[in-house]
């Protein structure tokens, strides 16, 4: 059957290299957790308590993916780019209302992230009572490694770190996170019906900073993998 004529080409859906498998993974949507590690949320000057609030998230397109190992230029409309070193958990099964204690049922598996952010724009968005969109929702700003296959496993610690030019930025452990990977998954599918595909970018440790042309980015997360990106000049 011919297919029915469109007026431009579709955009492709973006898929990922999975680890041990020839078949890529197609993404659907993108989660961000804000503020998950508390010495992070310090250095933003918004402390958690996690007693007295719930977690918070923001989305970017999935045509923002880039693969680890790019080159991207420095973006435009900011004069303060940083980096943020996440864990993603990559839901492979669908889910909606899922109890903490199921939550795992749904991981296919993880990656390592990097959620760059216009920091100009985001806290100027914050501070207005504005959307987040400029500050994050960036071209080419939502680097991810291939998919490592760990189905049905809750990571619950392990180091998490980044380089910039081989000097440390960030250093913290996946215990740390405010809200754990069961608990995101459970309160994430009280809003939406989970599908394969969906990333969950779980949040920065602290120690984030500004990038620069010419830098370049390696980051890991213990068990999982790593992740690189080089910061080419501005358009
Ligand atoms: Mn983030």
């Amino acid at each position: 059957m011919t297919p029915t004529p469109t007026l431009w080409t579709p955009p492709a859906v973006p898929t990922l290299p999975v680890r041990g498998r020839s078949e890529r993974a197609p993404v659907n949507r993108l989660f961000f957790v804000g503020r998950n590690y508390h010495a992070h949320a310090v250095e933003m000057g918004r402390p958690v308590d996690k007693s007295a609030e719930q977690p918070f998230y923001f989305t970017k397109s999935p045509s923002t993916l880039v693969a680890s190992g790019a080159t991207v230029p420095y973006p435009p409309r900011t004069q303060n780019y940083h980096y943020e070193m996440e864990l993603v958990v990559v839901i492979g099964k669908p889910g909606f209302r899922v109890a903490e204690a199921d939550a795992h049922e749904l991981i296919y598996g993880y990656a390592c992230g990097l959620d760059m952010t216009r920091r100009d724009l985001q806290l100027v968005a914050r501070d207005k009572g504005r959307p987040w969109d400029l500050g994050k929702d960036i071209e080419q700003g939502s680097v991810i490694s291939e998919i490592v296959p760990m189905p049905g496993v809750a990571i619950e610690r392990g180091e998490i770190a980044l380089t910039v030019n081989g000097q440390p930025r960030q250093a913290s452990d996946i215990d740390k996170l405010i809200w754990n990977i069961r608990e995101l998954i459970a309160d994430r599918s009280t809003y939406y019906h989970l599908q394969p595909g969906d990333l969950i970018y779980t949040g920065t440790p602290e120690g984030v900073g500004a990038v620069v042309p010419g830098d370049r980015l390696e980051g890991r997360v213990a068990g999982v993998g790593e992740i690189a990106l080089h910061i080419g000049a501005a358009e």
